[in-house]
């Protein structure tokens, strides 16, 4: 196994133990604080990074006394002063300031930025050597290697947010790493499970936003509609735990209370369950290697009464098969699907595409690009960069054809 798998043991734990989160303001990071707050004297805040939400950022770091607070979008620079004029708080903007508020010492950090976008301030925290909470799949979809590399290079520990890749992590907690004969993700289906061809056509953002189980941020909720989140999630499992594409299954699994089990050669099962609440994870992360209270509802199986289990069908939900593809290919074709994905997941946002057009695009980017190399981060960010230019391309052909 990857020496990049998070280790079960060797923390410099200090009390309490400082923390930023990047992304503060969103779902995963809204979720973070409700944590720290249930225990204020374990965790101090060092940093708080949002996108554009100004308002909620500034009422984020006075309420947790926050060192620094830092708004990505530079032309808001002056609201958050405003904001936070009279307090001892440090303000900044712009993404270099994002990337340097993740540079900052800290014990522990949050990357919860949505997308690539959250690549260089996640590098940046990882590169200080420091425990990294990574709910940011994309970055380490986008980034693969160059990201193993560098939390090899400097010592970081990598905590998987994910409730699949936290649930994998806490099953291969007795560190017998060389049985392990597969691991199993479960997926809810998303809105779309039991949909037919010509509801999924037509569906709208509303629609496909409304997520059966999890409440959660817009991208993530549509990538689960589309199934790229689980493609997304394979390729990040692979990275993490370092397996390849045929020893990582997908289980479609409704009730979302299995979150991922790994399979021994033994012919053992281990499996973490839980309510369906990311405070669950989000905690896992946090507290680890130690464990701490949650408010989560309580798991009450006699309640759920029965877990159902099916194989998630190719060709309603294609994206899997394309992530596939992309992890078998490795090099620079998951950054490809990545950049594809979230410049097709946009434009659906937006009215632009259809539901379905989001795997067709990502499909016909992949077709078109081949699967490069990409070994160093230039590489990924000019990849990342060519593959958004194709699917912006791909995007507009659509939507031209749809306006005619
Ligand atoms: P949200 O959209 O709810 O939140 C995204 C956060 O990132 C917001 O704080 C946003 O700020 C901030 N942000 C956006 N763009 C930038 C930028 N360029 N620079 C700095 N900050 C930025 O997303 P989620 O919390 O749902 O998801 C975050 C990540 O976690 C994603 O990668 C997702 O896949 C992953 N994840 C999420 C789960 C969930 O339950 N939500 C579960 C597992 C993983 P603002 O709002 O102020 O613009």
């Amino acid at each position: 196994m990857s020496d990049i798998a998070p280790p079960t043991s060797g923390t410099s734990e200090h009390m309490p133990r400082s923390v930023t989160v990047l992304g503060s303001t969103g779902s995963v990071g809204t979720q973070t604080l409700d944590l720290l707050s249930a225990e204020p004297g374990r965790f101090r805040v060092k940093a708080l990074v949002a996108g554009r939400n100004v308002a909620l950022l500034a009422q984020q770091a006075i309420a947790f006394g926050a060192e620094m607070a830092v708004v990505a979008d530079p032309a808001l620079y002056n609201d958050l002063r405003n904001a936070l004029a009279g307090t001892n708080i440090a303000v900044a903007a712009g993404p270099d300031a994002v990337v340097e508020a993740a540079a900052m010492e800290a014990d522990w950090t949050m990357a919860a930025i949505t997308g690539a976008a959250g690549l260089a301030s996640t590098l940046a925290a990882i590169g200080r050597g420091a425990y990294v909470a990574l709910a940011n799949k994309e970055a380490l979809v986008c980034a693969g290697e160059v990201m193993l590399r560098a939390v090899r290079d400097a010592g970081a520990t990598l905590l998987p947010v994910d409730s699949e890749h936290n649930a994998i992590f806490q099953s291969l907690a007795d560190g017998n790493r060389r049985s392990i004969e597969k691991i199993i993700l479960t997926a809810s289906g998303g809105p779309f499970r039991t949909a037919s061809f010509d509801e999924m056509k037509r569906a709208t953002p509303e629609v496909a936003l409304k997520h059966p189980v999890w409440s959660m941020g817009a991208k993530i909720s549509i990538d689960s509609a589309t199934m790229m989140n689980k493609g997304l999630e394979l390729i990040e499992a692979a990275r993490l735990f370092d397996l390849d594409e045929a020893r990582i299954g997908v289980l479609i699994h409704p009730q979302s209370v299995i979150h991922g089990m790994v399979c021994y050669t033994d012919g053992s099962v281990l499996a973490q369950l839980g309510s369906p609440d990311m405070r669950i994870p989000i905690a896992h992360t946090l507290a680890w290697p130690a464990r701490m209270a949650t408010p989560s509802p309580r798991l009450d199986l006699a309640a759920v009464a029965r877990l159902d289990f099916a194989e998630p069908d190719p060709i309603q939900f294609p994206a899997l098969r394309l992530a596939r593809y992309a992890l078998r290919a490795g090099g620079g074709t998951p950054t490809i699907l990545n950049a594809a994905n979230e410049i097709a997941v946009e434009a659906f946002l937006k009215n632009r595409i259809g539901f379905l057009d989001i795997a067709g695009t990502v499909e016909r980017v992949l077709d078109a690009m081949g699967t490069p190399s990409a070994e160093t981060l230039d590489d990924v960010i000019a990849l990342d960069a060519a593959a958004r230019r194709a699917a912006g391309n791909v995007v507009a052909k659509i939507a031209s054809t749809q306006a005619a």
